[in-house]
């Protein structure tokens, strides 16, 4: 089933000149003085946590495993282990079980992974892959290896610095400053895929991006950098494959011979396969028009949002909406208490602003614009209706909670949301009629 048929793509003001070139913000072993971390992954499944109150921890010792897939989970801190707490998750929307763990502020440094470089055998490159414990830094969640597990006919690595929800400028100034980390994590990744060439795609007029990236590529000659046009949601990987390779695919790009990971990702990748540390820190954006100074903070992993939000002079308004994410594909939360997980790249905080839903125009824009090729309109009216065999007809799980249905709808209908609580109530549904 080829999912991508309709247009699709708007150009949007991406209010990116907010954060893009303020000053970084890094709060360093300070950030955290208490550092949390769910005791349920982004999709659900439980966790296996390692660790007991009162037990000792340093920076990079494994505290925790996933148990859906293998991905450890590393101390960003060293300090102690403390009684679980339940805290608000802005992954799952409401309080669930944390460990806590308090930050003794040290930095005392765990015995570091394994390293490799191009002479290690791909299997000693997949397996240090396994080791770093990443998850796609691109908001997802997926763990990085299972991509590489067993990949064939794979020719090409493409890696994803298009960044097209507005607000957000990590992948900005991640692959402005750490040029070398990326195109080593290329090499690595090019060699554990089995591809021949990368191709690095951002989007135009990132001229410093591009001039930070071209001035080492002479170095590297199967590595090239390819500009896409300015248009949401170009991130996404179906409309990135299609405009790079003009080419659509069933489930997986591997099908035509791609494997994709976002530019923070093969960032990260290129740091921890070299250096042995695990990832401990985050660059997330704090931008909208309701904080007072936004710009680009560096916290280990676990800080509370709050923290960071202090960190850029506090609200401008008392009414906003905090959205963990951008505001196309991301949810306003109620809390700013919950702690800043890996795959989380920014925090948006909007002005609160109403607006009055209309009646349904059957203008088709919402379909027309739907990069799925789904048909947001019908779905909204299937679950209203509480169709579920009709929801599944309509595809509904297919739907990337991109944003672009309520954005392009001239009735202010919250189509989008209609489609979270759709997937969420048909996946519900699916798993019934498995039993
Ligand atoms: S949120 Fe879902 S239904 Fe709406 S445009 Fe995006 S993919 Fe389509
Ligand atoms: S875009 Fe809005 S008004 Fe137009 S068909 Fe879709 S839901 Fe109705």
């Amino acid at each position: 089933m080829i999912l991508f048929r309709s247009v699709g793509r708007r150009h949007l003001n991406g209010y990116k000149e907010l954060s893009k070139h303020s000053e970084i913000i890094n709060l360093g072993s300070k950030s955290g003085s208490k550092v949390y971390f769910p005791t349920i992954a982004p999709n659900n499944t439980a966790i296996k946590i390692l660790v007991q109150p009162g037990d000792k921890v340093k920076v990079g010792q494994k505290i925790a495993e996933r148990t859906d897939f293998y991905v450890p989970i590393y101390s960003p801190v060293s300090g102690t282990v403390l009684e679980q707490e339940n805290v608000f998750s802005a992954n799952v929307n409401r309080p669930i079980k944390h460990i806590a763990i308090e930050n003794d502020g040290l930095d005392t440094q765990a015995d570091p992974l394994k390293t490799v470089t191009l002479d290690n055998s791909i299997e000693e490159i997949i397996n240090a892959i396994k080791e770093a414990g990443l998850v796609g830094l691109g908001g997802a969640g997926f763990p990085t290896y299972v991509k590489y597990n067993n990949p064939k006919g794979i020719h090409t690595l493409l890696v994803n610095g298009v960044e097209c929800e507005p607000f957000l400028t990590t992948d900005f100034v991640a692959m402005q400053n750490e040029v070398d980390n990326l195109l080593t994590g290329c090499e690595l990744l090019m060699k554990a895929s089995g591809a021949s060439k990368t191709i690095i795609a951002i989007k135009v007029h990132k001229d410093e991006v591009k001039n930070a990236i071209n001035a080492k590529l002479n170095d590297y000659p199967n590595i090239s950098l390819k500009e896409v046009p300015d248009v949401y949601p170009m991130g996404w990987e179906r409309t990135l494959i299609k405009e790079i390779f003009h080419k659509d695919y069933d489930r997986l790009p591997g099908e035509i011979g791609v494997v994709i990971n976002n530019g923070q990702t093969v960032i990260s990748l290129g740091k921890v396969l070299t250096t042995g540390h695990p990832i401990c820190e985050r660059l997330i954006t704090v931008s909208g028009d309701a904080i007072s100074n936004p710009t680009n903070v560096i916290c280990k992993i676990g800080t509370m949002a709050n923290e960071l939000i202090d960190a850029c002079g506090g609200l401008a308004f008392e009414d906003v909406n905090l959205i963990p994410g951008g505001p196309m594909c991301g949810r306003a939360v109620n809390s700013d208490k919950f702690p800043i997980t890996m795959q989380m790249g920014s925090l948006t905080i909007l002005k609160v602003k109403t607006y009055k839903e209309e009646p349904c125009l059957r203008c088709g824009s919402c379909t027309h614009h739907c990069p799925a090729g789904l048909q947001p309109v019908e779905i909204r009216r299937a679950l209203k209706a509480k169709d579920y065999d009709r929801l599944i007809k309509l595809n509904v799980m297919s739907c990337v909670e991109c944003g672009m249905c309520s954005y392009s709808c001239p009735s202010r209908i919250e189509l989008t949301e209609a489609m979270k609580n759709a997937k969420t109530v048909t996946k519900f549904k699916m798993s019934q009629m498995k039993k």
